[in-house]
């Protein structure tokens, strides 16, 4: 199967009730776990590259030939998206659309409403005439949002509204209390604006900074429409255990392989417990 956009599997996820997870990339072993894990849950999967990330791992296009390559290796039949997540600019949000990516988000959230709408809209009038989905945020996650250390601030109901009615965009992250990274004490999520938000827009929430949010919680906001939630710290955690174990034990160990083939598997491990938590194995 080749790379798709979200649209089908994030309609499919919201009238089901279930959510696709997005994985972050992080190198050649996140790229791998998520394909298999996917492959063997039978679950729709968004894979992601945090713009800052991007240069990481090498540019936009060498992040399209190694998910895409890797698809036909691994014969994978599950629907895989290819997504930007938290998108800096307009530019950025076209030059990954131009190296393959079936999906964007720009995040317009740190700038006022008036000019979030305007980024927004700039980048789905490219976008859509592409084949290719887009996501936009309002409100501001908390955590360290892409090098933006801040306090949470809830999205507002009618900015949500505004946004989705203005730019047409396909999903929407409204931050309601998740935090980026790791949570420091019970998280809270506003689930009376979950639901009021839901209702207005029609459209899929996204859920960002999921790692650590209690299963119960989770549950809930896939009720109240969100189709797709993020994860990110969740694998690395995993995958950083294995390794700091396993070199830690070993002080001659120095074949890469003996370390990143079980850090890799921590990482599909970790990847298929989320896919059964939100619902989305056996639904490709
Ligand atoms: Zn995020």
């Amino acid at each position: 199967m080749t790379i798709v956009n979200m649209k089908a599997m994030l309609n499919h996820a919201l009238e089901n009730e279930y959510a696709v997870p997005q994985f972050n990339l992080n190198g050649l072993p996140w790229a791998k776990a998520f394909l298999k894990s996917a492959q063997a849950e039978q679950s729709p999967v968004i894979i992601a590259a945090s713009d800052r990330v991007v240069d990481f791992l090498g540019g936009f296009s060498t992040i399209f030939v190694m998910v895409n390559e890797l698809m036909k290796e691994y014969n994978i039949t599950v629907p895989v998206a290819l997504h930007l997540d938290h998108g800096r600019s307009v530019e950025r949000c076209k030059a990954a659309i131009d190296a393959g990516f079936t999906s964007v988000m720009i995040d317009g959230s740190h700038a006022t409403i008036a000019e979030n709408i305007e980024m927004t809209k700039a980048v789905t009038s490219y976008a859509h005439s592409r084949g290719v989905t887009v996501e936009a945020e309002v409100g501001t996650v908390g955590g360290n949002e892409d090098g933006l250390i801040g306090g949470i601030q809830y999205a507002k109901l009618e900015d949500c509204v505004a946004l989705v009615e203005e730019t047409g965009v396909d999903a929407l992250a409204a931050a309601l209390g998740s935090v980026h990274g790791q949570y420091v004490g019970e998280p809270k999520l506003g689930f009376k604006e979950m639901s009021a938000i839901s209702v207005a827009v029609g459209i899929p929430l996204v859920l960002h900074g999921a790692s650590g949010i209690p299963e119960d919680q989770v549950k809930r906001a896939i009720k109240l429409g969100h189709a797709k939630i993020n994860i990110n710290t969740e694998n690395n955690i995993a995958f950083a255990e294995v390794l700091r174990h396993m070199l830690t034990k070993n002080q001659t160990l120095f074949d890469p392989q003996a370390y990143l083939n079980p850090g890799q598997t921590a990482i599909e491990v970790a990847a298929i417990a989320k896919m059964r938590e939100f619902g989305s194995s056996g639904k490709a």
